[in-house]
């Protein structure tokens, strides 16, 4: 409790706490009550904004540490690309020889249950060429981040701590999806189950159109392969 100057008609001492004012009638109290809720208010507001700031200053330092500890990127080794190269090579070479066979020669072959071989050389020649791609674009990958981590060092740090928080991303976004999924399938009511079958309208229609009304499935949407109960 304090002694207070009432606002409306400045008597001085009166009791902050008094319901009205002994001279005016002024509601004393609900007046004061209301200026020390806001001043509450304010504290609260000031208090979360400060954690709020706070607490993005250390998500940003701790970003930047990540990137500070992104080491730098060790020359690529040809040996891998050399070996990958011969390998397709040698496999497309293999397809080539394969496919260059006589009419006479494939007929044999397919006639003896051991398939076409130009259509089998013309599979390995694809096959060969798509190991050959994708380890060229491998290669080319890895080259073009050695190179920006040579020359720009910083921001290779920076494209990596990109990548690496897109594919957290990703990996979370496919998570919440499953989840969603999850959640949306139906369940079995009596044990629960999520292995439901949806009984479709044309398994309906013959299943009354065999048994009658007696079908079990009339009015019914979903089948549990559990316990075969039926909803
Ligand atoms: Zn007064
Ligand atoms: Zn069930």
């Amino acid at each position: 409790m304090a002694l207070v100057i009432c606002p409306e008609c400045g008597k001085s001492n009166v009791s902050d706490t008094a319901v009205s004012c002994p001279e005016c009638g002024f509601a004393i109290k609900a007046h004061f009550d209301k200026i020390k809720f806001e001043e509450i208010r304010l504290k609260t507001e000031k208090q979360a904004e400060i954690r709020k700031q706070e607490f993005e200053t250390e998500q940003k330092r701790r970003q930047e540490e990540r990137i500070k500890n992104v080491p730098q990127l060790e020359k690529p080794q040809l040996i891998a690309p050399i070996v990958v190269s011969i390998i397709s090579a040698f496999i497309i070479l293999l397809g080539f020889s394969m496919s260059c066979v006589s009419d006479l020669e494939a007929e044999y072959s397919s006639s003896h249950g051991n398939g076409d071989p130009r259509f089998q050389g013309g599979f390995l020649i694809v096959f060969g060429l798509c190991i050959l791609g994708y380890a060229i674009y491998l290669f080319y990958k890895r080259i073009s981040a050695y190179n920006l981590s040579r020359n720009n060092f910083e921001e290779y740090q920076r494209q990596v701590i990109r990548e690496q928080d897109a594919l957290q991303k990703r990996l979370e976004a496919e998570r919440a999806a499953k989840t969603k999924q999850q959640a949306n399938m139906p369940k079995c009511p009596i044990c629960g189950s999520t292995n439901v079958v949806k009984i479709s309208t044309l398994n309906r229609t013959v299943s009354v159109a065999t048994v009658g009304l007696a079908s079990s499935k009339i009015g019914k949407q979903y089948q549990c392969k559990n316990c075969k109960h039926k909803w």
